[in-house]
């Protein structure tokens, strides 16, 4: 779609730290309502690239859920369209995976049913109508895990969607649990990415009052480093080698700490329940995905040490506006070859989404 329309300008370039020129340049798109569309070039080869972390709600589904689109946070939340486009291109991305934080994990089975059925379908509408630029996480009704795994099936395999976007826990559960095995099942048997988005962590609500946002700022990388811990500990990741796990925000804070997974039932061995993991907890997060939405070159580098840069994928939390420089944070980062930066802006999430590198 590119090459019609096509006018080069407003050309930007800086020079990383190995010296290659990065070259980012505007063009104009007729399918973007004639807004500017920079191309993100690395050492002189465009690179597609794909964010894994935006979100979107549909209307029609909140309203079976008694909830409104005036109360969503996040411009334009609802919508998959010219608008959504025109932010994309001004920041240089190419395509959105498109997830729907999962607020139906408390209703009963056939509301929740109803509610995902409208999310997939209408989700699966959207991006069709831009299928170079949009593709599509699918919602579950986790909590009725039977239900969950025909829903899994009937996206993935009927409507073309590229993975499941799913909470840090359901209502309270971990899914870690044997309940859940079938999903995890079903989803390692269609080899498709599951995002990992959270949702607070809402039983400390009373300790997230007073000032700075705390339910999210902290609530949210809290519920992940959970969620993430029980699928090390709990061996599911060991039942499932073959899951593929993205997480949100960097993981939370695991990466942050990891290293003390390790040792913590050296220190205290009564703690053991017994479940024999085949690795050390650290070396699991070298197996899991990571969105690169840490805001400073140093968390960057750190979170590549920890879990590998060939492990991290652009995440924009597009339209909430935490981060409105994902492409320029690694493009800019001082600490990665021009080959690792082509991997994190795209090419890595095109291997998991099944996204084709060419245009
Ligand atoms: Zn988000």
């Amino acid at each position: 779609m590119h090459d019609q329309n096509h006018v080069h300008g407003g050309e930007l370039q800086f020079v990383d730290c190995h010296g290659s020129a990065l070259t980012a340049t505007n063009e104009s798109t007729a399918q973007a309502g004639g807004g500017a569309r920079r191309q993100v070039i690395v050492a002189g080869k465009r690179v597609k690239t794909i964010d894994v972390h935006c979100h979107c709600v549909i209307p029609k589904a909140l309203e079976v859920m008694g909830k409104n689109l005036a109360d969503e946070r996040g411009p334009g939340l609802g919508e998959v369209g010219a608008r959504r486009l025109r932010e994309m291109d001004e920041q240089g991305i190419d395509v959105e995976a498109i997830s729907i934080n999962p607020s139906w994990y408390k209703l009963e089975r056939d509301k929740a049913a109803e509610v995902v059925k409208i999310n997939n379908e209408t989700l699966t509408e959207l991006c069709a109508a831009h299928p170079d630029r949009f593709v599509g996480f699918a919602s579950l009704s986790l909590q009725f895990p039977d239900l969950a795994v025909q829903q899994l099936e009937h996206a993935i395999k009927k409507l073309g969607m590229r993975g499941i976007a799913i909470g840090g826990s359901v209502a309270g559960e971990e899914f870690s649990g044997a309940k859940f095995h079938p999903v995890w099942a079903k989803a390692e048997e269609l080899g498709i990415l599951i995002f990992i988005h959270p949702q607070s962590t809402p039983e400390l609500n009373n300790r997230f009052k007073g000032n700075g946002w705390l339910a999210n700022t902290i609530g949210n990388p809290l519920d992940t480093t959970i969620a993430l811990s029980h699928l090390i500990f709990e061996g599911t990741l060991d039942k499932f080698p073959g899951l593929k796990v993205c997480s949100a925000h960097g993981g939370g804070f695991l990466p942050s700490y990891a290293p003390r997974s390790d040792n913590c039932l050296r220190v205290a061995p009564e703690m053991d329940t017994g479940v024999k993991l085949k690795k050390r907890p650290t070396e699991y997060l070298r197996d899991m995905y990571f969105d690169t939405l840490v805001f400073t070159d140093e968390a960057l580098r750190h979170l590549a040490a920890e879990v590998g840069v060939e492990r991290l994928v652009i995440g924009t939390d597009h339209p909430i506006p935490w981060q409105a420089e994902s492409i320029d944070h690694v493009l800019k980062c001082p600490h990665f070859t021009d080959a690792q930066k082509r991997m994190m802006l795209g090419e890595t999430a095109g291997k998991l989404l099944g996204i084709s590198p060419d245009f």
